[in-house]
C-alpha cells in the first residue's frame, strides 16, 4: 500500500510539472495580479468593500487552480491508461483479438515491434560498450509459434515422467498459452549472455544479465517477471524476459519496484 501511495504522489507531481509549463504558471500569475490590484486599491481607501472583493477573488482563484490542476492530472492519467505500450497481456488478459503490430527485423532475424526497435538497439549497444555480449534468445512470436512452444514443454515434462495434467500445469508456469503471451505483442525480448544462453536461474549471475537488470529502465524496458512477485504476474522468476513499456513508465516502475499489473492498478485507482 505504501508503495502505491508513493506512486500516487509521483503521478500528482508529474501532472503538476506538466501543467507547470503552462496552465499552472498562468494561475500563479493571475493570482499575483489579483492580489496586486487589491493591494493598490486598499492603499487608496474604502477598506471594507475592497477586503470583501479580495477574499471572494482569492476563493475563486484557489477553486480554479484546484480544478485546473485536477483536470491536467486526469488528462495525464487518461493518456497513460490508453498508452498502447502499457498493454497488459498475462494469464488473465488475452491479447486483443484485433491486435496488430508493425514489426522491425533485427540482424539475427528476430522481429520486434517497430516502436521498440531504436531503444532496443541503443540498449544492446550500451551493453556491448560496457563489455557485455547480449544475445536475443526470443522476441516476437506468432500464435502458432507460441502454441508449438507450449506443446514442446508439455512433451518434455511428460518425457521426464509427469502425467499429462502435471505436465501441462508445470509447462504453464513458464510458457503462456497462445493468445496470452507477451511475446505476441512484439514488445518483449528474452535476452541472454553469449557465454550462458540457458533460460534458467543461472542466467541472473551472468555479466550481461546483471548489466541489463541494472540499466534496462534507461531504455524503456523492465524485467517483467521479478522474484517475489510470482503471485502477481502469474509467472516464475525470469531474469531474461524484458518488456518494453516506454522510458517514463519503466523509470517509475523501477523506482517503485512494481510490476506492470501493480502499476496499472495504481493508475486505475486514481480518478
Ligand atoms: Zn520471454
Amino acid at each position: 500500500m505504501r508503495k502505491w501511495k508513493k506512486l500516487g504522489i509521483g503521478m500528482a507531481m508529474i501532472a503538476v510539472c506538466i501543467a507547470g509549463n503552462g496552465i499552472y504558471y498562468g494561475i500563479e500569475n493571475y493570482k499575483g495580479q489579483q492580489f496586486e490590484t487589491a493591494r493598490t486599491k486598499n492603499e487608496t481607501g474604502k477598506q471594507g468593500s475592497i477586503t470583501q472583493v479580495t477574499e471572494q477573488n482569492a476563493t475563486e482563484v484557489v477553486t480554479s487552480e484546484r480544478n485546473t490542476t485536477e483536470d491536467a492530472m486526469a488528462k495525464v492519467l487518461e493518456e497513460r491508461r490508453k498508452n498502447p505500450l502499457l498493454l497488459l497481456v498475462n494469464k488473465d488478459h488475452a491479447l486483443p483479438a484485433d491486435y496488430e503490430v508493425s514489426l522491425a527485423t533485427l540482424n539475427d532475424g528476430h522481429q520486434v515491434a517497430e516502436v521498440i526497435y531504436d531503444d532496443l538497439m541503443d540498449m544492446l549497444s550500451a551493453a556491448k560498450e560496457a563489455g557485455c555480449s547480449v544475445v536475443v534468445a526470443s522476441a516476437y512470436r506468432t500464435e502458432d509459434r507460441q502454441e508449438q512452444l507450449l506443446k514442446q514443454e508439455i512433451r518434455k515434462n511428460m518425457w521426464n515422467g509427469m502425467n499429462e495434467e502435471e505436465a501441462e500445469a508445470d509447462a504453464l508456469l513458464t510458457v503462456a498459452p497462445y493468445g496470452y503471451s507477451e511475446h505476441e505483442t512484439g514488445y518483449t525480448v528474452d535476452l541472454v549472455d553469449v557465454n550462458n544462453q540457458m533460460l534458467d536461474d543461472t542466467q541472473e549471475t551472468t555479466t550481461a544479465n546483471i548489466w541489463l537488470r541494472r540499466n534496462c529502465w534507461k531504455y524503456g524496458f523492465v524485467m517483467r517477471y521479478p522474484k517475489g512477485k510470482e503471485d502477481i504476474t502469474g509467472y516464475s522468476y525470469e531474469s531474461w524476459h524484458f518488456r518494453y513499456v516506454g522510458k517514463e513508465a519503466a523509470k517509475e516502475m523501477t523506482v517503485e519496484h512494481v510490476t506492470l499489473e501493480e502499476y496499472l492498478n495504481a493508475l486505475a485507482q486514481r480518478k
